[in-house]
């Protein structure tokens, strides 16, 4: 048991000592000039120009006595990040003018180009998923501002046997087509704007196989339904600008009848919102940040943010759920409550804000809330975010890559949404309502649903990147919010289908 006189004591353990609450003395002030907090099991060394949600103190508020298994995990993950977020170690990573390591461009880009060769032996696993590579290897060096276009004839020659006569992509030749296979081809096809190798007619009819008639969308002919069906089909339809109508064999024509791809949608997805204000893959499910983002995406596909997701969805409720996701001490994000930080959720979480922050009715839309959002006051903590993936996430050596924690290994996948969430922090978003005129009575006017297509972004200024702690060079490309993909590939995937018909 400590002694009194030790000057370290820390107010937990008195409390435990005493059953009673010692008053701070009003004089006692540490060298900022603020009180000090009680605890000091996470106690960093004192390093100067450190943000005040790295200082000891704050570290200091968030200790949990209660052990179990959680909180273990959650303990030594803090512990195993803390040395890097501090940056007392930073695992000989050329650091940029604020003192953070630079965004290893080069040896990310190497090593997403290395994922798309041959593989080890344990990606034998990944057979079913082969697309996922093409697309997060492919759109992650896109995001790096690498040139992706020469993949193109590779990337059709590869995926045309995986296209089934009946619509749709498989995972490999010869298997069922599936709804987050055939996204990601889409997806990857569209990075390298190769989408004429797509049978459009038959993807119409596959997808309304998998329209139910309670609104939601299956993963697959007869199986499960859930949100990322929902998200997938509506990227997929709206990208290829098929047509809204559902085809005469559908069952949700047939048995639900329903007209249109996009009927009794919006209900759907309300039904899977809990009462945490999370989203669950189906109704009554557990809710996961990765379903949030396909939930709202899925909403600004359907109409303007400021109208799709207010209708459907309880935002306050769900704007609180999100932003418990950002964790103490790292910054990133867990998927969900009491779980542990990883750099995917970057993308899955971090990218929920931007279509989150475009939910506003549009007169609340002023430029000071964008700053606010841009300098990490607003609904989540920019900079805290971006320090965690520069500091924990990236790779250190020669082979590149980003990670989920400095204790995993890097792939394909965390790389992808590491970097698409490092461009979420680093860019301010909007939905452009100007162009809901512009577009009206347009060749796609009444066909195409245009919503998602009418984001825009721009890079924060200097300021602002200074406030994040990024330089020039570690500033990634502007991925599309809704879409996952550079502007100029959505662009392309707009112009290419923008007549319609089939
Ligand atoms: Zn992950």
């Amino acid at each position: 048991m400590s002694s009194q006189e030790d000057g370290d004591d820390t107010l937990d353990e008195l409390l435990k000592d005493r059953a009673r609450i010692e008053e701070l003395p009003d004089n006692d002030e540490d060298e900022d000039g603020r009180p000090p907090f009680p605890g000091k099991h996470l106690k960093p060394k004192r390093k100067k120009n450190l943000p005040v949600w790295m200082s000891s103190a704050t570290l200091s508020l968030f200790h949990e006595d209660d052990q179990t298994p959680s909180t273990e995990a959650l303990a030594k993950t803090a512990a195993e990040c803390l040395p890097y977020l501090t940056l007392e170690d930073t695992q000989g990573l050329p650091l940029n003018s604020h003192g953070l390591p630079h965004l290893r461009r080069k040896p990310h880009a190497d090593f997403l180009r290395s994922c798309l060769g041959d593989l080890p032996a344990p990606y034998a696993a990944m057979d079913a998923s082969r697309p996922w590579l093409f697309y997060w290897c492919i759109a992650g060096q896109s995001f790096l501002n690498e040139d992706v276009s020469s993949y193109k004839d590779r990337l059709i020659e590869t995926v045309r046997p995986l296209q089934n006569p009946s619509g749709g992509f498989g995972g490999g030749h010869g298997q069922y087509s599936h709804c987050a296979c055939t996204y990601a081809t889409i997806l990857a096809l569209a990075a390298v704007d190769g989408l004429e190798v797509v049978d459009r007619k038959a993807m119409w009819h596959w997808l309304g196989q998998v329209k139910q008639p309670n609104g939601g969308f299956r993963m697959a002919a007869n199986a499960e339904q859930d949100i990322r069906g929902a998200y997938c089909a509506l990227t997929i339809l709206t990208l290829l600008n098929l047509p809204l109508t559902l085809p005469p064999d559908s069952p949700a024509r047939l048995t639900g009848n329903l007209d249109l791809f996009t009927d009794d949608l919006g209900t759907w997805i309300s039904s899977c919102q809990s009462y945490e204000g999370g989203i669950a893959g189906a109704p009554g499910n557990e809710v996961h940040g990765a379903y949030a983002f396909c939930a709202l995406a899925c909403l600004c596909i359907l109409d303007a943010p400021s109208r799709s997701i207010p209708a459907y969805l309880d935002v306050p409720l769900l704007t609180r759920w999100l932003a418990s996701m950002q964790t103490t001490p790292e910054g990133g994000f867990a998927g969900r409550p009491n779980k542990l930080v990883d750099a995917c959720y970057s993308h899955w979480v971090g990218a929920c804000f931007a279509l989150l922050e475009a939910a506003r009715p549009p007169e609340e839309d002023t430029q000071e809330q964008h700053a606010i959002a841009l300098t990490g006051q607003g609904l989540w903590n920019k900079a805290a975010l971006v320090r965690y993936l520069l500091t924990c996430a990236q790779q250190p050596g020669k082979k590149g890559g980003m990670r989920d924690k400095p204790s995993a290994r890097p792939d394909g996948y965390h790389t992808c949404y590491s970097l698409s969430g490092l461009s979420a922090a680093q860019h301010r978003y909007w939905y452009d309502g100007q162009r809901e005129t512009e577009d009206e009575g347009g060749e796609e006017s009444g066909r195409r649903l245009l919503a998602a297509f009418r984001w825009r972004g721009e890079r924060g200024t200097a300021e602002e990147m200074r406030g994040l702690g990024v330089d020039e060079g570690d500033v990634v490309a502007l991925v599309h919010p809704v879409f996952v993909l550079r502007f100029e590939a959505v662009e392309g995937a707009r112009k290419r289908f923008a007549g319609g018909g089939l």
